[in-house]
């Protein structure tokens, strides 16, 4: 079979003392989002999938939050790291398309911006990376603005 599919989930709590990184991209904003690394929900997401459709585990077990090594890490950084793992195995990114789950603030804005990092970081045509951004409509968590959540699938393609 020369190609898998993964899917990605994460979620971080908002809070008032932290940057808001998105895709890599800083967005201003009064809230951002707690984590040992960054925090970038998305960028952990994208990671997630691409671990996942090689049945390589989650991001968990490569970046443990009990080691400090990763506190406070940029997840490109991450992001180049589980890229070369999955190229070593002999695959490549075919295409992702993301969801980030925020009430607030309007995301649109910055989507191109973190697509072109995401393609950077990948080596990719940002045209092979979907981004789009949702409101939970006021409900849950996510609505009463206690956190940002991403989702993400992505299709590999075999190199060999
Ligand atoms: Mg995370």
């Amino acid at each position: 079979m020369n190609i898998r599919i993964g899917n990605g989930y994460d979620i971080h709590q908002l809070v008032s003392d932290r940057p808001l990184i998105l895709g890599g991209v800083r967005i201003p904003h009064e809230l951002g989002l707690l984590g040992h690394s960054d925090a970038d929900v998305l960028t952990h997401a994208i990671m997630d999938a691409m671990l996942g459709a090689l049945s390589l585990g989650d991001i968990g077990l490569y970046f443990p939050p009990s080691d400090p090594q990763w506190a406070g890490a940029d997840s490109l950084n991450l992001l180049a790291q589980v890229h070369k793992l999955i190229r070593e195995r002999g695959w490549e990114v075919g295409n992702i398309d993301s969801v980030v789950v925020a009430e607030r603030p309007k995301l649109k804005p910055h989507i191109s911006a973190m697509r072109d990092r995401l393609a950077q970081v990948l080596n990719m045509e940002g045209d092979r990376i979907g981004i789009k951004a949702t409101t939970n409509e006021k409900l849950g968590p996510v609505g009463r603005e206690e956190g940002i959540a991403a989702y993400a699938v992505t299709l590999l393609v075999s190199q060999s």
